[in-house]
């Protein structure tokens, strides 16, 4: 069997997702498991948090019934609410929560018969201009909403374009809009994603939705003192699989973007971009093997990539390969590639998920 898996470790997620709370001065807090959990599996991920998470977010109707399906009784927020009119009633009979970004949405609540009340959590547009109202359309449309007599309750949501840049004065700016927008709208409000959860303690918000940081990966380019207490979840990894040994001047892999510079001792893992491992990152990308730093070398192939053993003469034919995990962090591999732990996590694929911690 080829040996690539991910280690998905659930205590780590449990982990992070009381830190999530800790830092929520009291709020609650939705688990934000999109995109099949970031890549972690969403059904087992919410499995194990279900019995202390106030709630889950997904990106779409699709997502919250793998949910269900997979046995979710829990509240699960559509954070891009329904895409045609006819997920309403589906919404308002599984008890999923939709946000309502646009006038459209807004309509089709109006214009559709439901069985049961929804709950809506009404989003703004206080600066980053991707969804959202506009600030002049919130309490119109808020007044709207009640006046359907379909809504059982309305969080009033924003979200932020900047919270991953520390000391960026956008995120005060954009919460100065949404107080300003909501004045007079008595209800509960949700604005921290996980940089904000980590960074912005003062920022009032009666719900948090912590995604990235559930997973153990800092949304920060800089060290920061709460993101250094997250545990990464994910451990990538995979076997060597061939050793070579090669005389300085010579080659390895595709392109020849590298060149051997001294006699040198090369592994090849069984890892590729179609497992998700990035094809961007280059040489010097960190790796763990044998239980030591050492590090990509040349171009990633779709199945293989070469790392340097002519340290490690410890590592040979078999041993474990770290690609990133707690000691070679996805964000430090992700910079490398110059993406993000995000992309770098949802791009996952073909390599087993193996559970640990119930
Ligand atoms: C994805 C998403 C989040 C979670 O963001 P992180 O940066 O991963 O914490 C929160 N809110 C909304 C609206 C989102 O789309």
């Amino acid at each position: 069997m080829r040996p690539a898996r991910a280690l998905i470790d659930l205590d780590a997620l449990r982990h992070n997702y009381r830190l999530a709370r800790e830092l929520a001065n009291g709020a609650k807090a939705l688990a934000v498991i999109k995109a099949d959990a970031y890549g972690h599996g969403a059904v087992r991920c919410a499995q194990a948090l279900e019995a202390e998470a106030d709630g889950f977010a997904v990106a779409c109707i699709e997502e919250a019934l793998e949910l269900r399906a997979g046995g979710i009784q829990a509240p699960v927020l559509l954070l891009e609410g329904i895409f045609e009119a006819d997920e309403l009633q589906m919404a308002a009979e599984h008890d999923f929560w939709c946000v309502v970004h646009s006038l459209w949405q807004l309509d089709a609540i109006e214009q559709t018969p439901l069985s049961k009340p929804l709950v809506v959590w009404l989003k703004l547009d206080s600066g980053m201009h991707r969804v959202g109202l506009h600030p002049k359309d919130y309490a119109g449309a808020y007044q709207r909403l009640l006046a359907t007599g379909k809504v059982a309750k309305i969080v009033l949501m924003s979200h932020f374009a900047r919270a991953d840049e520390l000391d960026c004065p956008s995120s005060g700016d954009q919460v100065a809009v949404f107080e300003a927008a909501r004045q007079g709208l008595a209800a509960e409000t949700s604005l921290r994603n996980s940089p904000a959860v980590l960074g912005l303690p003062q920022v009032p918000s009666d719900w948090v939705r912590p995604g990235i940081m559930l997973y153990g990966a800092t949304p920060f380019e800089e060290p920061q003192a709460e993101a250094a207490r997250l545990i990464p979840v994910m451990t990538l990894e995979s076997k060597v699989i061939c050793v070579r040994e090669l005389p300085a001047g010579e080659p390895v892999g595709y392109g020849a973007k590298f060149i051997t510079d001294k006699p040198m001792r090369i592994g090849v893992v069984a890892m590729g971009y179609a497992d998700g491992y990035p094809r961007h990152a280059g040489t010097g990308t960190p790796v763990l093997v044998a239980g030591k730093r050492s590090r990509l070398l040349g171009r990633v192939s779709m199945d293989m990539l070469c790392i340097d053993l002519t340290d490690v003469p410890e590592a040979g034919l078999g041993s474990v390969v770290e690609l990133w995990g707690r000691n070679i962090l996805a964000s430090d591999v992700a910079a490398c590639a110059e993406t993000i732990p995000y992309q770098i996590f949802c791009n996952l694929r073909r390599v087993q998920l193996v559970y640990s911690g119930g």
